[in-house]
């Protein structure tokens, strides 16, 4: 199985760390696609001044071809209905997920790209194994563990944990 990367964030040592984890995590052969805009007017809804997420995953499944997996990464505030904000979701081989709270500069923190690296690089190893179809762990530890805020993401780990593995035809 195929990845293609498409993404608003222009930062070649980020996309290809994702890049190297999902390929690693999963055994995927991951591409990086086109770098630039996705989120448009479409998708945004001006009361919440956040981009529907659900929204996104169905306009890009037409641009998805069969044998891959498309992850979306996009700088703007994502939502879905339920919820104040997400960090990503995922649908039916299409993932999105936003660097907008992954980043220190967000907290009123100064720039880590270190840290902005790592939680990026869990964030989208947690929605491409939704789309593997591994659902929310209850190991806080483990990357499909849930993240409800930040610390959440930096308490995590990248990987998945034994159970996961397991279920994903893995030992
Ligand atoms: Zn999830
Ligand atoms: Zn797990």
């Amino acid at each position: 199985m195929k990845a293609r990367i498409l993404s608003e964030l222009d930062d070649g040592k980020a996309l290809e760390t994702v890049a190297r984890v999902l390929m690693e995590t999963y055994n995927l052969d991951v591409a990086i696609g086109k770098i630039g805009k996705i989120l448009d007017h479409h998708s945004f809804n001006s009361k919440r001044g956040q981009y529907d997420a659900w929204k996104l995953v169905q306009m890009y499944s037409e641009e998805r071809k069969k044998d891959e997996y498309l992850l979306l990464i996009v700088e703007g505030d994502i939502y879905a209905s339920g919820f104040n904000y997400i960090f990503g979701l995922a649908w039916q081989g299409v993932a999105i997920v936003s660097t907008y709270r992954l980043k220190q500069e967000f907290y009123g923190l100064d720039p880590d790209q270190k840290i902005f690296i790592e939680r990026l690089v869990k964030e989208a190893v947690h929605e491409i194994g939704h789309l593997h179809g591994l659902t929310h762990c209850s190991d806080r530890k483990c990357v499909m563990a849930f993240s409800n805020w930040i610390g959440d993401t930096d308490y995590k780990s990248w990987m998945l944990c034994q159970n996961c593995r397991l279920k994903l035809g893995k030992t």
